[in-house]
């Protein structure tokens, strides 16, 4: 059945053409057939084809008025006729054989010009269906009603059978012989030519015959009718020998024709619901096309753009009427070259699908970046070939790719080279120092107290003064060396091609002068001085790490001498290092256990030469490392975030202490503690004070804050409330370590300060050479006029005392009157002190 698809008319038809004209008679026309052995002849007038004869038809003639030859062909001929074009299916034309109810048709050209016929058996015939036949008996396809008439019955008494019997046959029994033979429609037609009617029909009658029984299969039946060109078989009862029925070439064939038919329904239902499948998975393909979210776009192999989908118009800014026949050359952004191309198109015909990323130009100009799939389809009935191109706009992602790689390796806030991007020129420096003997250094940067200008300025402040600083180190590094920033106000400095220590030590020096000058972060000028360490290759180490760990010792050893240095390392330093580390575990540590002692330093009034005041000073005693100042680990609290915790516990404690030596008769009239620059605004300072002064029972005229400049910078106006607040308790407010802060004297105005302390470094310098000093001078006059009490810090000397008693100095701090001393050493100072005053 497969192929029947594939056959048409052209393949089976019959091409010659019996025609004969519609004024002929009917004994001619038979007489034509019966000469070409057909079964039937078309009739034409004028040439064309009006009508046709058939065998069959032969018997609805009238044979009671026997006279045919004035019968004219036109007379008894079938009209319309029915034609089919030789381009058609076999499949079309069975349809319409059945719709018609007909066995012949005619066969027309391209023209429409008849060229042939075709019967119902011709197509059966080639459809290779004789398998069908082979599991069917006889049995069930023969004709019972069969008509047996004698050897010497005339030809009328046939042909009246014939019709009303509706046979197309009927067996005659010759008993002289005993033989049955067979007259046919065809014989009957035929005698129409020479008709005798009343002539014994043995004379017509075909035999002897072929006989089969019931069992015999069809199949059988169909080969003998075939090899004995017969269209009649007799089928007899195998017992008895008695016929019992006829079965002609048409039951055979009608078998067939049926199960061709069956055959030929199924096969077009079927092709109905793959049509209907086919239909819906279009339709469904073209629904997911223009949901797609990926701009999709297909071509004709030549090029020509056929579909684009919304997304494809969302995407590029084109319209289906801009691009639909155009080429997708549209696209272009002319970024790729013929090359790219050419590499492309050669993998999509060997492959059939080619992916990448491609850089195409939208509508309105702009360059996108898309991720690109060209599938290559072969339509499934034709080999024709499409190309259908996927894609998405990937601008964003492969902008965010070079931003993950930017940052991988690049500081973001300063654009300099991160940890991981130095590590690798650091090693790729060694090795090539290794190879040629050369030198080099990696030298630790590290800003001195960049926290206090980010907790007291804000973090932009900050993040300003980190640019800027990177920008001065950057313009004097040398070419091939590199700055990077590790994180924090850390940085690095990679210094290449080294000729020994000087090198090093003049870079150090240029980055200090560089630093020295003030920064501007808006209003205020503020000076960021930097602690420097550097190790060199190959004596402070041969690798990465130990380099990079030397250099951080000596800049550790920067910070601990004074800040504002350079250290270049010695392997001395690796101990103290260690100490500093064990140093900031330890931190908690000893606040859990108590290792924390405040030590006292009384104030003198120089008015009186009695102690004005007491200052709490914090020492911190080690089990192992014996006592230590608060220079060395107040800032390793800050940077732990400790802080607020150890201030806390030095306000309760002298509270505690205060409240003791009262009930003791030590009549002290004001503690001082010292709060650090960052408590101010990130605790809760004024709280803490309260509680302090309520759990001992304090005035809060008997506690004074010591504040440096530093806690107001940025945050004049946060501070200005903790200080009011803190005035509201009655607490006393002194500025601690004047004039070595950012801040600048207009301060001094704002905020509700009550005791300013003159930094030790300005007190050592006085009196000079000419017994006087015009900053310390200007200073008490200053705090004179604003109401201030002013206090002398680090006084040593008594001719130190003396100068400033005559400048009106309200009290000193020093060795000159008292060292800080342990709660034990006070209360003796005070008795003696008390005694002698
Ligand atoms: P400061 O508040 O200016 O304290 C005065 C410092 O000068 C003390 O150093 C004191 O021992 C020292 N000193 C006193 N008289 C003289 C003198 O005549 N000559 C010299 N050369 N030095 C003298 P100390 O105790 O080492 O404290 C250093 C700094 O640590 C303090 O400076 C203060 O800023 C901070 N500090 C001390 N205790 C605490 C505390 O409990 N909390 C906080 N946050 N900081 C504290
Ligand atoms: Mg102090
Ligand atoms: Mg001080």
């Amino acid at each position: 059945m497969g192929d029947s698809k594939q056959l048409t008319i052209k393949d089976v038809y019959t091409d010659s053409l019996l025609c004969c004209d519609l004024s002929s008679s009917l004994v001619d026309a038979i007489s034509e057939m019966k000469r070409s052995r057909v079964s039937s002849i078309f009739v034409t007038e004028n040439g064309e084809i009006v009508g046709i004869w058939t065998e069959s038809d032969c018997v609805k003639l009238d044979f009671d008025n026997p006279s045919f030859n004035d019968v004219l062909i036109c007379e008894v001929m079938t009209s319309p006729v029915y034609q089919v074009g030789m381009e058609k299916t076999l499949s079309e034309a069975t349809v319409k054989f059945h719709q018609l109810g007909i066995r012949h048709l005619l066969v027309v050209d391209e023209c429409n010009q008849p060229c042939g016929v075709v019967s119902l058996s011709d197509i059966v015939r080639s459809q290779g269906l004789d398998h069908y036949l082979h599991f069917r008996p006889i049995a069930e396809h023969f004709d019972n009603n069969i008509v047996v008439l004698q050897s010497d019955d005339p030809l009328t008494r046939v042909i009246e059978v014939m019709r009303s019997r509706k046979v197309t046959a009927v067996l005659v029994f010759n008993r002289h012989i005993q033989e049955y033979g067979i007259i046919t429609q065809r014989d009957i037609s035929y005698t129409i030519i020479a008709p005798d009617w009343h002539q014994e029909c043995w004379h017509l009658a075909s035999h002897p015959m072929v006989t089969m029984t019931p069992k015999d299969s069809l199949f059988d039946a169909y080969r003998l009718m075939t090899a004995n060109s017969v269209r009649h078989l007799v089928v007899k009862d195998p017992h008895s020998e008695h016929v019992i029925g006829l079965l002609a070439l048409k039951n055979v064939l009608t078998e067939i024709e049926t199960a061709y038919c069956s055959e030929l329904e199924k096969v077009l239902v079927q092709r109905d619901m793959a049509l209907q499948k086919s239909e819906k998975n279009l339709y469904l393909a073209n629904r997911i096309i223009d949901a797609s979210l990926d701009g999709i776009m297909i071509t004709r192999s030549n090029g020509e753009i056929i579909q684009i989908n919304p997304a494809f118009s969302a995407l590029t800014g084109y319209k289906a009427h801009e691009v639909i026949g155009k080429n997708p050359s549209v696209l272009s952004s002319g970024k790729h070259d013929d090359e790219y191309y050419r590499i492309m198109w050669s993998e999509l015909k060997n492959k059939g699908v080619w992916q990448g990323e491609i850089c195409n130009r939208r509508k309105n100009g702009e360059v996108y970046m898309e991720w690109l799939t060209i599938i290559e389809i072969t339509e499934p009935h034709s080999n024709d070939v499409l190309y259908a191109a996927i894609f998405s706009d990937i601008t964003e992602r492969k902008n965010a790719e070079e931003k993950i790689a930017r940052l991988a390796y690049f500081d973001e806030l300063t654009g300099l080279p991160n940890r991981r991007l130095f590590y690798d020129r650091l090693s790729m420096a060694l090795a090539s120092a290794h190879r040629y003997h050369q030198q080099l250094s990696v030298m630790f940067i590290d800003l001195d107290r960049f926290k206090e200008v980010n907790d007291s300025l804000g973090h932009s402040a900050g993040d300003k003064l980190l640019v800027k600083v990177s920008e001065r180190i950057k313009a004097i590094l040398k070419e091939g060396d590199t700055l990077a920033r590790l994180g924090g106000d850390e940085f690095v400095v990679l210094l290449t091609e080294v000729n020994g220590m000087s090198d090093v030590v003049t870079f150090a020096e240029q980055v200090l002068e560089a630093l020295s000058i003030p920064f501007q972060l808006g209003e205020i000028p503020v000076t960021a001085t930097a602690s420097l360490g550097a190790a060199i290759y190959p004596d402070d180490g041969k690798d990465t790490e130990t380099l990079l760990k030397h250099a951080d010792v000596a800049m550790y050893r920067s910070k601990e001498v004074g800040r504002n240095s350079f250290q270049l390392y010695e392997s001395s330093m690796n101990a103290r290092s260690l100490e500093r580390l064990s140093m900031l575990s330890r931190i908690q540590q000893a606040m859990d256990n108590d290792e924390f002692e405040l030590y006292f330093q009384p104030l003198q009034c120089l008015a009186s030469d009695s102690i004005s005041s007491v200052e709490c000073l914090l020492r911190w005693h080690d089990p192992h490392l014996g006592l230590i100042p608060p220079a060395q680990f107040i800032p390793l609290a800050e940077e732990l975030g400790l802080i607020v915790k150890l201030d806390q516990w030095v306000i309760h404690k002298a509270c505690e202490h205060l409240s003791v030596w009262h009930k003791q008769g030590i009549d002290i009239s004001r503690i001082a503690v010292n709060i650090s620059a960052s408590h101010v605004v990130q605790g809760d300072l004024v709280k803490t004070v309260a509680d302090a002064l309520k759990a001992h029972n304090l005035d809060g005229r008997h506690l004074e804050i010591e504040l440096t400049e530093n806690s107001f910078i940025g945050n004049i106006q946060e501070a200005k409330k903790v200080l009011t607040r803190l005035k509201s308790l009655g607490v006393a407010v002194s500025l601690d370590d004047f004039g070595t802060g950012y801040s600048a004297l207009s301060y001094l105005a704002k905020l509700p300060i009550d005791i300013l302390k003159i930094d030790a470094s300005f007190i050592a310098k006085v009196p000079d050479e000419y017994g006087n000093s015009e900053i310390v001078t200007a200073i008490v006059a200053m705090a004179k006029a604003l109401n201030l009490r002013v206090v002398a810090e680090g006084v040593e000397k008594s001719i130190q005392k003396q100068f400033l008693r005559e400048l009106g100095c309200h009290a000193i701090q020093g060795y000159a009157f008292c060292k800080p001393l342990s709660e034990g050493d006070w209360r003796y100072f005070y008795s003696s002190a008390k005694v002698t005053s």
